[in-house]
């Protein structure tokens, strides 16, 4: 039997995901730089065997979705994007990405991913592929940038691109 607990739980959980669902046409935010030439965007591979798998795993999740004008490609010099891992404790995400002087990174932070599954993994390292093609944070539509490890993976399951991420890549290039 349902307590009213459970019920009103169950109702908020319902509640979140209709309102995303609601809003999931177009949601997708732009970061304010794309490629010049993304045919492919090249990325050199420097973490541990688990990261590099999550990374190469996210790169063939987004080639699979990819419009034909843009792809992914793991090169081992003159790359445009630097995927490594760092470990952390203190350092509450499990994945970054950050532009400084022109060069792109994305990482994961081990202290948190060493745990994660490999698609959970994949979910971070994907998120923050999205952010180096150009997308931003969107946590109003079913898609690979929202935000938040756990309502990405842990509610919905989502480790590669959907349809609204690949909508952002449309309108970008
Ligand atoms: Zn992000």
């Amino acid at each position: 039997m349902l307590t009213k607990k459970r019920v009103l739980v169950l109702f908020l959980l319902i509640l979140m995901v209709s309102v995303i669902h609601s809003n999931a046409v177009n949601a997708y935010q732009l970061l304010g730089f794309k490629w010049s030439n993304p045919n492919p965007v090249t990325y050199y591979l420097n973490g541990n065997a688990n990261t590099n798998n999550a990374f190469l795993s996210s790169i063939n999740n987004w080639n699979n979705a990819l419009p034909s004008n843009v792809s992914l490609q793991r090169v081992y010099n003159n790359f445009n994007v630097y995927a490594y891992d760092w470990y952390d404790s203190t350092d509450g995400r499990d994945g970054l990405f950050v532009i400084s002087d022109g060069e792109v990174y994305i990482a994961l932070n081990r202290y948190h991913t060493d745990n994660y599954s490999s698609l959970k993994r994949q979910s971070v390292a994907g998120h923050e592929i999205g952010h180096s093609l150009g997308l931003d944070e969107e946590d109003s539509a079913i898609c690979i940038m929202i935000s938040n490890t756990f309502n990405r993976w842990e509610l919905l399951q989502i480790y590669k691109p959907k349809t609204d991420d690949i909508n952002g890549i449309n309108a970008l290039y």
